[in-house]
């Protein structure tokens, strides 16, 4: 789809908010401020360079993925609550796992961990079709319904057990993970095009490292990256006895 995103930007307004009232219109200017500060303290000045990724969270309202409550803080440097025991990754770890994605326009990318879809909005906006895989049923129902309202018509939600990746639409040039994995699951790493990226937090469930795995001639790559800390990847490949609460 390009950089801009979807229909909220064809409509001329970048940030899908209903500018048809003042106050409306103060909260869009107050929420666009919040990014522009976003991206130069937390993603800038940590060295994020990738300007595509830059333009794309300037862009996107991460306000109206958190719940009411919360929304004076999404702009925080920090993750949040989405309910269910569930997190929002703070900015610039969902800044570095896409920027390691190196995405093209025409790519198809696999997101295992929905949540509340805001990682997928800013995926989509620099990829072709994003496949996303929620396994809580009412994450998964409110960030397709969100996702659907906001205009990222390129994002299918799925809901079930992505710790085995989406067979059914592979293979992937790009696979991020948003939860924390034992280790990184064989089928996503099948799902895998030739010359494709797959990114995850890989470690124990409180403390892990992001590891990137890229397919070479049918071989697998790895390199592992700085600490993070995610929920942890529940399901078939993922944690056992860290079952849904
Ligand atoms: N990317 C999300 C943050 C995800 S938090 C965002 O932008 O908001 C991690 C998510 O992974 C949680 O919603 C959790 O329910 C989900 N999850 C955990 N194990 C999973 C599995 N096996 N398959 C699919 N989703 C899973």
């Amino acid at each position: 789809m390009g950089i801009t995103c979807g229909r909220a930007a064809e409509a001329g307004n970048a940030d899908g908010i209903d500018m048809n009232s003042t106050s409306t219109n103060e909260r869009g200017d107050e929420s666009r401020e919040a990014r522009q500060c976003m991206v130069a303290m937390q993603l800038r000045r940590r060295g994020i360079k990738d300007e595509c990724v830059l333009e794309a969270m300037s862009r996107i309202p991460r306000e109206e993925f958190v719940p009411p409550e919360s929304r004076q803080r999404a702009y925080e440097d920090e993750p949040l609550a989405i309910g269910g025991g569930q997190t929002i990754s703070q900015p610039y770890m969902v800044a570095v796992m896409t920027a390691t994605l190196q995405l093209k326009p025409t790519d198809k990318v696999l997101e295992i961990g929905t949540g509340c879809g805001y990682q997928a909005a800013i995926l989509s906006c620099l990829s072709k079709e994003v496949y996303s895989v929620e396994i809580r049923p009412e994450l998964a129902r409110s960030a397709a319904e969100r996702l659907q309202e906001l205009g990222f018509a390129n994002v299918h939600v799925h809901c079930g057990d992505g710790s085995a990746g989406l067979a059914e639409f592979a293979p992937y040039d790009a696979i991020v993970v948003t939860a924390a994995a034992p280790l990184l699951p064989e089928p996503l790493q099948q799902q895998l095009a030739e010359g494709g990226r797959l990114v995850a937090p890989v470690g124990d469930p409180s403390h892990q490292n992001l590891v990137c795995a890229r397919k070479r001639a049918n071989a697998i790559s790895y390199e592992w990256h700085e600490g993070c800390r995610f929920v942890p990847l529940v399901g078939r490949f993922g944690w056992k006895g860290l079952d849904l609460l």
